[in-house]
């Protein structure tokens, strides 16, 4: 794909240069059919360097999986051709169905089909059942 040129798509800007990856992964955009590029180490003037991903595709996803992952990222929504909308994510206060929690013996081990819910307690998420730290 020409990832100047996305039609209707997202782009998720000013992510922290690193973090690019793990966004991709968590979205599950990695295993995916669609066109989805990673852009890592862009210059920027107010970060030094950032990571971009492109989707060239009018897809619903998770804007918490962002805000966890990066708060300080931005989301472009593009359709047909321009920009219409620039959202800024934030840390989001709870987190349904982002990460699971890995403590072996807390109940989303046992009850399967029960989401993985996590609270932001002073800066960090813990699982609102067991209270175990996500890292
Ligand atoms: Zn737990």
């Amino acid at each position: 794909m020409n990832i100047d040129s996305i039609q209707n798509g997202v782009v998720i800007d000013h992510i922290t240069a690193g973090k690019g990856m793990k966004l991709v992964e968590l979205l599950g955009l990695n295993e995916s059919e669609l066109s989805v590029a990673i852009i890592k180490n862009v210059h920027s003037r107010k970060m030094g360097k950032k990571d971009i991903i492109k989707i060239d595709a009018d897809i619903p996803f998770n804007l918490d999986v962002i805000g966890y992952v990066d708060p300080e990222a931005t989301v472009d929504i593009i359709r047909n051709g321009k920009l219409v909308e620039k959202k800024r994510i934030g840390q989001p206060e709870i987190l349904k169905g982002v990460i699971r929690c890995k403590n072996p013996r807390c109940i989303t081990s046992v009850e399967q089909e029960l989401k993985h819910i996590f609270k932001l307690v002073d800066g960090e998420y813990r699982c609102i059942y067991c209270e175990t730290k996500a890292d």
